[in-house]
Order: structure tokens, then C-alpha cells, then sequence
């Protein structure tokens, strides 16, 4: 203190000396020169801009500046303004962290000033790019090969354009963080550490007076120790301390240090400086804090931050009680490593996330289903279309790949697939979305038109394919078989094992008949169509294509395909005088026609048992493995809460606050109608004007797959609503529930319980709902019940025995998180527009105890690559007679282990082949699979001789050799006892055998000699 009051007069007296003197204002040299003090709280000041690729405008709007009436932001000034400020003065830093934006920005600068800009600010470390992704992607909604793509493409550009590999992860606006995120994202990624900003408000709290903001994370049981990172959280939000911002509009006082002007402030501001700092230093370990100089598109004219950052550094160090300096997210992860201090431990992650008693993030899980939808169904295509460009041959003039590439890439933001975006922004994601898509249906068609011609080829044949197939629309199929031609289906699996699948096409006749590549036919069932299939099919190709599709279709036409490893297969339909040989008409019935009450469908081992009075749901049976358990599955919605209590936090966008909860009870007399054949059962159910669905099981699966039409939600009575369906049976699960982390590792959930901290509940719903993308299970000591899903959704266990998903929501207010727009999506037909109809799927299973993971992991990976379906025309025979009808990428005697899949293979640019291996189940997951796994690269690219394997890191822009030597080691308090981390060796040249050990996933770039060579 007295120290303080001496330092106050000194100043005060030198003051009054200058003005006394009379003397001239002059230059000031700051001194900013970066320096470590140990022994003083150094005050790492990071100057960033948190730009998001798309929220309330589009990325485009924000990039070039447009649309400034909703929000002031241009990203082009920020980087222009940066790039000056920066080449200004050498001691100043800067990162940039959103690669699509930086490469607009890139693209459109002179060879000249790029040269200077890598030479001077990249090459010296002034302009770091951290995370380093196309965009910094949401935690909870996105499936992990598309975060692991995105950060591929942001990583690559770095790389060829500037030479350098980010080392740091910056995830510091999502609301919530994955185990996925910490050790996939990130310690497999080579970084060294992780920020964040956004955790419980309860955990935050905790960890503040416990001084455990700063941990190493281990987010993956499997792996453990092996890929774990530090992570610092902030202690507050992601920008400064109060009175330390300085955007033109600002109102924190700038420093004034003229002694001329009036409201000369230095020690004052240098007071407040250190006050702030003892403050964070208070609750943070080690003398080193960080401040994010910075905050959403911040820095358009970059000086008016510089500016004052450099004062500060100057007269702050000159005061001397603390150490200010210009940093970056590395150099502060470099001193707090050098500090050699030990961690505290955190497992799992961080979900769900509150900010505010009666405001759980949890809404997002679900917001905008059919956004989510649809980027789910391109991540799987632009996987497959990546592996029939590599078979044909990369064109880098297209088409190609690289298109759909950058719209999934921007897609995954943590404003775009999680659903918190304004609608028109959510509109130009789905544009770019179905552009790319339009470029890699021209490449699946011409890579498939290579594949199939032989010598006896006489013309190249046409692909076409149905992205509207899901709504019953295929223009060719209904074209080609009214014309008195065959339908020619190629079905093309993109799985490293052998696929039996059931496949559904609509056809406009019953005479038809199914056929084989080797002319036998094939038992086919065709089934009605139902007249909610029918309404969305007319609405929605409508309102997407802008016409009217034509009225011919009667029928779905199913048939089981047996489709080799990453490869196809060809059938045929064709029409027959009468109704076909081998093709079954289903049968139909209604719940009114059953006799003793209950109703059993199902031709195979799975039985699901309906009550006809009732018309639901109530016994599931298989004779194989001899599981039987009373099983229901209902609707009901959450009226959301619109913010008029004495809290006034609506349910929206982000947030779920339900209100109460209602549920949906059949209206109709006739609820079900029962619709069997050879090939599979369905169960049709109207529950309401606004909810049916089908439920099928197939023969020689032992799932039920229930397919739901959702929509428009009825809002009539002015309330929003969250459409939920729970599935019911009387396991003893103990409170406790297992959800996926981005599709791959599950974590434990426990009701009302968190790891980290004493819960205090106040949203017994809505805090216990976590994000799903894979599935969710339940288990007691008998038995597990699982589903599966085929998109990211919220969901539950609020009962035991019972899973819940959220499938759908509409509402009515904001929740006042920024968007400042409801969630209230409709489609346009002309000037009428309803709420959005959602149709989905999601699928279900009960095992004995333990052996519930063989399905989900296997049946998972169905899900999420479903079959492609290419469809051409013959006749006669021609085209069977002259094309290859059946391949596989593999050795004909070769398919992947059950445990593994290949998550990427792809041509880059560069004429190298990336690829990556993953294991799909976890340690102890699994007696048979969770085990050492081997791929025989021989033998998956049998056509082809390897020059060169290069293992690499996760986002292939090091070696991964060079990664684990500069990877730092972080130490960790408590016991070290943990059980063996199981990795794959290193690879031999000559065997060329890749190992794989529990979740692991290993990334290669290969080098082939004379690569185009195949199929010639
Ligand atoms: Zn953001």
C-alpha cells in the first residue's frame, strides 16, 4: 500500500512538473517489446476477433460488410486493418482463427503484399493462425468425420499457402464442449492446448474459488494419457476485462497520456490495469493470465485496440507491479507448461451448458431438424463421392468434390448446424449445401460411368440420382419404367464390409419385376404408398423444385441388395405383362380386422407386439437371442415457456425451458394399419392431424426402424411447442443413460448428477437432456435398449427404463441470446406458408446385457453411410449384357475388420492419397471388437502398388512422428494408476498392415505409383 501511494505522488508531481515547464507535447516511443518477468503476474494480452462464419447475415454479408443494418460488421476490414497495424510496429500480435474468411481475404491481396504478409507477420509468429478450421465448428450437433474434414481443409490451406501448423485449439464461443473436441480435436490434431470460454455457470463458479480453470483433459477413456491437453477456461466470457475494451464505439476510457489535453488518466488506467490482473491472478495457478484482447468482430480498424495496448504495456510496466505483454494463446501455453506445475484431471466433457439458473443450451440439440438432416445426409455423400473420385481419377477443373467440401465445412460453425442462426442465414447454408451437392452428383455420376464401362461398352452410360428419394420422389424411375424401358439401379456401398440391405423405390405399377446382375429375380414386396408420404411429396418437391411433381407413383417397391465392400452392385427393374414373378403384393390390414386383441408383426427372429384396441405398442420379443420386454413408444410435446413468469427466459433457439408437458394421444378410431409381405412389416400410425409414423421391421434385421412425419406444429393457440417421443420399457437403469459424443465415444449420464460439482437442479427436463448423434442406451442387469439415430438430436432418460428424444420444435419467442429471432421455420407455397414437416428416422434394439455395442457400433455406421442408388435405363438386356455390374475397390477375398471403418479416402490436389482408418469401438465396450485391429493395405488397394506411407497427425499437415516429438507433457495431480492405452505399431514397408487399438483413428498420406492407372 504504500508502495501505491508513493507511485500515486511521483506521478501526480511529474505532472504538475510538465505543465509547470510549460513543455511541448511530444512523441512517445512505447515500449513494447515482449518480455517474461518471473516472479511478476505476467498479463498475456491477446488481440483476436471472434468472427463467425455466419449468424444473423450470411458469411458473405459479414465478409464484405453488407446488410450493416442488422449487425456493423465487416470482416474485410478487420484483416485489412490488422495487416497494417501489424506490419506498423514488429512487437505486436495477432491471431486469426476462421481460415474461410481468411482465405476471401487471401485471395483477393496482391503478390506483393502476400509475400510480406507470410514473410514479416506469418513466418515471425506476429500473425498466428490458431484452431485453424474453416470455421470454429459446434461442439454438440456436428458427427466427427465432418469436424475432422473441416479442420482437414482449413489445416491444408495453411499449410500450402504459409507453411505452418496450428498449435493451439480456440473454441471459445460454442456452448459447450465434447470429449471428441479435447482429445480428437485436439491432442490428435498436435495441439498443445485448448480455450474455451462458455462451461455451467455452477462448474465456472466452482472451479473460480477452487482455482481449477486450468486442466488436462483426457477425453477419451480409450486413449487416456495418450491424447490428453491442457485447457484453459476463462474466467469469464472471451473478452477483456471490464474497461479494457476499445471498438471505435467503445466506452472504456482510453488512455490519455497527452499533456497538453485535458484528462491526463495514465496512472489511473494503469491502476485499473493492475486491479484487474490481481483479480484473474486470484483465481488462476501460476503467475501467467491471459486476457482475449477482443471479442465479435472486433478490430475493423484494428489501431484504436493497438493503440491502447501498447499504452498500457508501456506504462504499465514502467508502474512495475505487473508484467504486461503483447502473446498469443502459444506463447501463453509455452509459459504455463515451462511453470512445471501439476493439473487437476478432467474426464468426460462439458455438456450440457447453463448460463443462468433456468437457461440450459439444450434447445440447439434439436433446432432446426432439417438443417441438421441435411447436412448429415451430404457428410456421408461427400464421403462417398470422395472414394469414386479416387477410383476415377481427381479432376481438379471439376467436377469435383470441392465445392460440397467448403459448404459442409462452413456448415459445421457453431451458428450453422446448431441451429442458432437468423433464418435467412440458415437459408444461404442449405444453397451452398445443395450447390456442392449438385457438383458431386455430376462426379458420383461420370466416376460411376467409368466404373461400370467395359470393353463391350458401346456408350458411356447416364447416371441419375434422387436426393428427394427420402420424400418418395425419383423422377427416373418413374420415367423409365413408364416408357417401357428397364430400370438400371446401382447400389453402391461405401463401407469396408459386405452390406445386405433392403432398398425402396417408388414405381408407378405393380407389373414389374426384380432382377439380379445374373438375370435371377428377386423376391420384391411392394407396399402403398401412404397418403402422408403422398401430401409431403407433392407439398415439398413443390416448394423445392417449383413444380408439381407428376401424379404416377402407387407403390414402394423393396428388395433386399447384397452390395460387396467399398463397391457396388446392379439390379434391374422391369416391367412384366402381369403382376411379377417373385413379386408380393403386402397384404393390409387394420387393427379393427384383429381377433383376440393383439397384433404381432414381424416375418423374421424381432416380433413387436401391438394392442389393437389401444393401437400401440406394447411387447417386443426375438426368438433368437429370447430378449422379451413390455416396450411402448408415445409422443408428447413441451409447451415452451414464453418468457412471462417471474423469469423472464423463453424457450428458443438455444434454450429449452419447457413449460409442462402433454401427452399426444391418438385421435383417430382406426389407428393403425399393419402392412406385411416378404421383405419386411410396417405398422402405419396417424397419431394426429400433424404426427404419423411407419414402423418397419425387415426379415433378416433384428431392429425396428420408425420412421415419423412431424409438422406443421399446430401454433394456433399461440404457444410453442418441443415434439418429443419416448420409448418405454421396465428396465432398472438406475438413473443412468449413455450418449455418444459426436458420434463416436459414449458417456456415462447420471439424472440430476455432474462429475465435476455438487448439481443444484432447477430444470429437472431440460438440464438432463445431452446432445445425441450416434444413439443413446439404457441398461440394468439384464439387458440394454438403444436407439439410434439418423441426425443430431437432444434427448434423455428422465424415467428409468425410458429414452427420450426431442425430434422437433417451433416457438414463438426469442430466448435472448443474440439471434433475436424465433424459431419459427415454415415453408412457402406462393404467398401460404405452414410450419416445417419434418420427416425422420430413428432406430431401435433390445440385447442381452452386453452385447448391445456389436449393434450400435456396426448398425451406426449403416446409418450414417446408407447405400447410394444411381439409377440409369436399359433395353432388353443391353446394358447388363455391356457393363460391369459388380465391384469392389478390395481384394475380392478382402473386407475390413467389423471393428473398423474407413472413414476417408481421397485424392488431394496434390495427386497423394489421404486416408483414414478409425476403430469403432472402445475399450471394454466389447468382448470380440474392442480389440487390436489390422487393415492390410495391400489388400484394400489391390490394383495399385504403394510407393509410400507417411503417418501423419489427425488433419494431415505434419508427420506424426514430428507431432509426438514437440508435443508437450503435461503433468497430472493424483495418482498416475491407469490401465494400458492399446495403439497400433508403426507400419512395416514391406507388410504394409495398419493396427488400430480401441477408438483409435490413424491418418495416412500414400503415395501410388502411376495413380490414374485403375481400370485400364
Ligand atoms: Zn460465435
Amino acid at each position: 500500500m504504500a508502495m501505491l501511494l508513493f507511485g500515486l505522488g511521483l506521478v501526480v508531481v511529474l505532472v504538475l512538473l510538465s505543465l509547470n515547464n510549460g513543455a511541448d507535447s511530444e512523441y512517445i516511443e512505447y515500449n513494447t517489446t515482449r518480455r517474461i518477468v518471473p516472479g511478476k503476474i505476467n498479463v498475456h494480452l491477446v488481440p483476436h476477433s471472434h468472427d463467425d462464419v455466419g449468424w444473423l447475415k450470411t458469411v458473405d454479408q459479414y465478409y464484405v460488410g453488407a446488410n450493416n443494418s442488422i449487425r456493423g460488421a465487416c470482416v474485410q476490414n478487420v484483416l485489412d486493418s490488422v495487416i497494417s497495424a501489424l506490419l506498423e510496429d514488429k512487437n505486436r500480435h495477432f491471431i486469426y482463427v476462421e481460415i474461410a474468411f481468411f482465405q476471401r481475404w487471401w485471395r483477393q491481396q496482391s503478390n506483393t503484399l502476400k509475400i510480406k504478409v507470410k514473410k514479416e507477420l506469418v513466418d515471425s509468429g506476429q500473425l498466428e493462425f490458431i484452431n485453424g478450421g474453416m470455421c470454429m465448428h459446434d461442439e454438440a450437433t456436428p458427427h466427427y468425420i465432418d469436424l475432422i474434414d473441416q479442420t482437414t481443409l482449413g489445416h491444408h490451406f495453411i499449410k500450402n499457402e504459409f507453411g505452418q501448423t496450428p498449435r493451439v485449439g480456440w473454441q471459445i464461443d460454442p456452448f459447450g464442449h465434447s470429449a471428441v473436441q479435447a482429445y480428437l480435436l485436439g491432442a490428435e490434431l498436435g495441439f498443445d492446448s485448448l480455450f474455451f470460454s462458455r462451461i455451467d455457470y455452477q462448474d465456472r463458479a466452482k472451479r473460480l474459488q477452487d482455482k481449477t480453470l486450468d486442466v488436462v483433459w483426457q477425453g477419451s477413456k480409450s486413449l487416456a494419457s495418450s491424447s490428453q491437453i491442457f485447457t484453459g477456461i476463462s474466467p469469464r466470457h472471451y473478452d477483456p476485462p471490464d474497461g479494457f475494451t476499445f471498438e471505435i464505439n467503445d466506452v472504456s476510457p482510453p488512455v490519455q497520456d497527452d499533456i497538453l489535453l485535458f484528462d491526463y488518466n495514465v496512472q489511473e488506467r494503469v491502476n485499473d490495469f493492475v486491479a484487474a490482473a490481481f483479480a484473474q491472478a486470484n483465481v488462476t495457478r501460476t503467475n501467467h493470465i491471459m486476457w482475449m484482447m477482443g471479442t465479435d468482430f472486433r478490430y475493423q480498424y484494428a489501431n484504436s485496440w493497438f493503440r491502447q495496448i501498447d499504452k498500457f504495456i508501456h506504462y504499465v510496466n514502467q508502474d512495475g507491479r505487473v508484467n504486461a505483454l503483447y502473446s498469443t494463446p502459444s506463447l501463453y501455453t509455452d509459459a504455463k507448461h515451462a511453470a512445471d506445475e501439476k493439473w487437476p484431471l478432467k474426464t468426460d466433457d462439458f455438456f450440457p451448458y447453463a448460463d443462468h439458473p433456468n437457461a440450459y443450451w439444450t434447445g440447439y440439440f434439436t433446432s432446426r431438424p432439417g438443417l441438421k438432416g441435411y447436412v448429415r445426409v451430404l457428410s456421408a455423400y461427400y464421403l462417398t463421392a470422395r472414394q469414386l473420385e479416387f477410383f476415377k481419377g481427381r479432376i481438379d477443373s471439376g467436377p469435383n468434390t470441392d465445392a460440397l467440401a467448403d459448404a459442409l465445412a462452413i456448415a459445421q460453425h457453431h451458428d450453422a448446424v446448431s441451429g442458432t442462426e437468423r433464418q435467412h442465414v440458415a437459408a444461404d447454408y442449405a444453397l451452398r449445401l445443395s450447390l456442392g451437392y449438385k457438383e458431386a452428383e455430376k462426379l458420383v455420376a461420370s466416376s460411376l460411368a467409368y466404373l461400370t464401362q467395359s470393353a463391350s461398352s458401346s456408350g458411356v452410360a447416364n447416371f441419375q440420382q434422387c436426393p428427394l428419394l427420402n420424400i418418395s420422389y425419383c423422377p427416373p424411375s418413374e420415367a423409365i419404367l413408364s416408357g417401357g424401358k428397364s430400370l438400371v439401379v446401382v447400389v453402391y456401398n461405401s463401407l469396408g464390409w459386405k452390406r445386405q440391405e433392403v432398398i425402396r423405390i417408388p414405381v408407378s405399377t405393380d407389373r414389374i419385376t426384380v432382377q439380379d446382375s445374373s438375370g435371377k429375380t428377386v423376391e420384391a414386396q411392394l407396399l402403398p404408398i401412404s397418403n402422408a408420404t403422398l401430401n409431403i411429396r407433392n407439398y415439398y418437391v413443390t416448394a423445392y423444385l417449383g413444380k408439381s411433381p407428376r401424379e404416377t407413383i402407387k407403390y414402394w417397391v423393396a428388395f433386399s441388395v447384397s452390395v460387396p465392400p467399398i463397391g457396388f452392385s446392379t439390379y434391374t427393374i422391369s416391367t412384366a405383362k402381369q403382376t411379377g414373378h417373385g413379386i408380393a403384393i403386402s397384404s393390409v390390414y387394420t387393427s379393427e380386422e384383429s381377433i383376440d386383441n393383439t397384433i404381432e408383426v414381424g416375418q423374421g427372429s424381432l416380433k413387436l407386439i401391438y394392442s389393437a384396441r389401444e393401437g400401440k405398442l406394447t411387447h417386443y420379443a426375438n426368438s433368437r437371442n429370447l430378449v422379451t420386454a413390455s416396450t411402448e413408444q408415445s409422443y408428447s410435446y413441451y409447451s415452451g415457456n414464453d418468457g412471462t413468469d417471474k423469469d423472464p427466459q423463453a424457450s428458443g433457439a438455444y434454450v429449452f425451458r419447457p413449460n409442462k408437458t402433454f401427452p399426444i394421444k391418438s385421435e383417430s378410431q382406426v389407428s393403425l394399419t399393419v402392412i406385411r409381405g416378404p421383405v419386411l412389416d410396417e405398422v402405419h400410425q396417424q397419431l394426429n392431424s400433424w404426427i404419423s409414423q411407419i414402423t418397419r421391421v425387415f426379415k433378416g434385421k433384428e431392429h425396428a426402424e420408425v420412421e415419423f412425419t412431424i409438422g406443421p406444429i399446430p401454433v394456433d393457440d399461440s404457444t410453442g411447442k418441443e415434439i418429443t417421443t419416448q420409448i418405454t420399457t421396465t428396465l432398472k437403469s438406475n438413473g443412468t443413460f449413455f450418449t455418444d459424443s459426436n458420434g463416436r465415444d459414449f458417456i456415462k449420464r447420471i439424472r440430476d448428477f455432474r462429475t465435476d460439482w455438487d448439481l443444484q437442479v432447477n430444470q429437472p427436463v431440460a438440464g438432463n437432456y445431452y446432445p445425441i448423434n450416434l444413439g443413446i442406451y439404457v441398461q440394468d442387469n439384464i439387458s440394454e435398449l438403444s436407439v439410434l439415430v439418423d441426425r443430431s438430436v437432444g434427448g434423455s432418460s428422465l424415467v428409468d427404463g425410458q429414452i427420450e428424444l426431442m425430434l422437433h420444435r417451433r416457438l414463438l419467442h426469442d430466448d435472448s441470446r443474440g439471434v433475436g429471432e424465433v424459431l419459427n421455420e415454415t415453408v412457402c407455397l406462393l404467398d401460404k406458408c405452414e410450419g416445417l414437416t419434418i420427416q425422420g428416422k430413428f432406430y431401435l434394439r433390445i440385447d442381452p446385457l452386453g452385447e448391445g455395442a456389436k449393434w450400435r457400433r456396426t448398425t451406426g455406421q449403416e446409418i450414417y453411410s446408407p447405400l447410394l442408388l444411381a439409377f440409369t435405363e436399359q433395353d432388353g438386356n443391353e446394358y447388363i449384357n455391356s457393363h460391369v455390374s459388380t465391384f469392389s475397390g478390395v481384394d475380392p477375398s478382402y473386407a475390413l475388420p467389423d471393428n473398423t471403418a474407413l472413414i476417408t479416402l481421397q485424392e488431394l490436389a496434390n495427386g497423394k492419397v489421404l486416408l483414414r482408418l478409425a476403430h469403432l469401438y472402445e475399450i471394454g465396450e466389447d468382448k470380440d471388437y474392442s480389440t487390436l485391429a489390422s487393415v492390410e493395405l495391400k489388400k484394400l488397394f489391390p490394383t495399385k502398388k504403394i510407393n509410400k506411407v507417411t503417418e501423419t497427425n489427425l488433419s494431415a499437415n505434419q508427420e506424426r512422428a514430428e507431432m509426438e516429438k514437440k508435443k508437450l507433457v503435461w503433468k497430472v495431480e493424483g495418482s498416475g494408476d491407469e490401465s494400458k492405452v492399446v495403439r497400433g505399431g508403426p507400419i512395416d514397408p514391406e507388410k504394409l498392415v495398419v493396427e488400430l487399438g480401441p477408438m483409435e483413428i490413424r491418418t495416412f498420406l500414400i503415395d501410388f505409383l502411376n495413380i490414374r492407372v485403375f481400370g485400364s
